[in-house]
């Protein structure tokens, strides 16, 4: 799916490496004649190119960042007290992943477009919440579980 660039930083080799809004990084480097990217050699013409998109395959596949740290979670839920909003399409906001902790049971996961998918979060298989993806979640008999929220860590 297409995230925005937030800002750059360099790797231990002088490489540029794209940081999007969901957190991901991705290398842009200026190697021609396969990858040839001018632009990101310089600020001004690398600057100009925050805001924009690029394909992340990583947000496809479900990939918590892995630099990225719990800051709060919801208290556990069973089938009776899953606030309706959870059992809605509804999303985080940019930049904060979720953690669904299934404790008992068992609870179907569904996410939307451009995601798309569906499968049953247990004990064994915690569901991932990517930013921005509309979800929701629907009890299969009893379940307790409870969503645990990532986000960068403070510099
Ligand atoms: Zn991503």
């Amino acid at each position: 799916m297409h995230r925005a660039i937030e800002s750059f930083v360099q790797d231990e080799l002088g490489d540029w490496v794209a940081i999007l809004v969901c957190g991901h990084g991705q290398h842009v480097r200026h190697k021609p004649p396969f990858f040839p990217r001018p632009w990101v050699l310089a600020e001004d013409t690398r600057t100009a190119r925050i805001g924009t998109p690029l394909e992340c395959v990583r947000c496809d596949r479900f990939e918590l960042p892995p630099a990225f740290t719990a800051y709060k979670r919801t208290p556990e839920f069973e089938a009776s007290t899953i606030p309706a909003a959870l059992r809605k399409d509804h999303s985080t906001k940019p930049g904060v992943w979720g953690v669904i902790h299934v404790t008992a049971g068992q609870l179907q996961y569904i996410v939307e477009a451009p995601l798309a998918r569906e499968s049953v979060v247990d004990a064994e298989h915690p569901g991932i919440v990517v930013p921005e993806v509309l979800h929701r979640v629907s009890p299969i008999g009893e379940v307790r579980f409870f969503v645990e929220f990532h986000r960068r860590p403070p510099v």
